[in-house]
């Protein structure tokens, strides 16, 4: 069992009390604080100064639990476009509830990913994230991800192959490990019934990404279109 419905209320000590026993005779524990910044300091905050206003205005940062490599529940926050926060929710919901690991889920702005690179932008990481502004891997087009619109999971046990390169450096794909993506994942069905395209059946040899999944719900099919033409 895990914590996600059980909030401490005004209720008093009393009420404290009851909830403390109850967490020991359940067997469960408040989730690991990985990511608890404000909505604005998540998506405002550490940005690159070219960053659009208008993009950061349409973000949401929505906050997803979710049981780490160390079986522990984790509490982590996802920033993407306002009209994905729910689908995110949803898959995220199921992700607690399968165990599938995730590494950690933390917004770019935050200090632990800003240290690894500047804004945030390293390519040695295993976090799950979603926003940040950054063209393209040697292209002139934004990517989704800098419009809200995509979202990367577990980078380092899902990489991303083109032309015989992969990112992050040094990682390798296997199907077996834990947290990693395949056609049969329950995280990859979900995503898919939501909508969602996956990198992950892209072809192979040409650019293959396992971690990537993005979507483009059709009410903001032209504001993309600005920002990729
Ligand atoms: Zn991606």
């Amino acid at each position: 069992m895990d914590c996600r419905n059980i909030s401490i209320t005004k209720a008093g000590i009393l009420a404290w009390v009851a909830l403390v026993s109850l967490f020991l005779l359940v067997g469960c524990t408040p989730p690991i604080m990985d990511s608890a910044l404000t909505p604005r300091m998540a998506i405002h905050g550490n940005q690159p100064p070219d960053a659009p206003g208008d993009v950061l205005g349409q973000l949401a940062a929505v906050t997803v639990l979710y049981y780490g490599f160390d079986q522990k529940l984790h509490q982590g926050q996802v920033v993407v476009h306002s009209e994905l926060a729910q689908d995110i929710r949803d898959v995220f919901t199921l992700i607690r509830q399968t165990h599938f690991p995730i590494e950690s889920a933390l917004p770019i702005a935050h200090p632990l990913i800003q240290a690894k690179g500047p804004f945030g932008v390293s390519p040695d990481t295993n976090n799950s994230s979603g926003f940040v502004w950054r063209p393209l891997v040697g292209m002139r087009w934004v990517s989704l991800h800098a419009l809200g619109l995509a979202i990367d999971i577990n980078p380092r046990l899902n990489p991303f192959y083109k032309h015989g390169k992969v990112l992050p450096p040094g990682a390798s794909y296997d199907p077996a490990k834990p947290g990693t993506l395949t056609s049969q994942s329950s995280v990859v069905k979900a995503f898919k019934r939501l909508g969602w395209e996956w990198g992950g059946t892209w072809p192979a040899g040409d650019q293959t990404d396992y971690m990537h999944f993005q979507k483009i719900p059709p009410s903001l099919a032209q504001w993309v279109k600005g920002y990729r033409s």
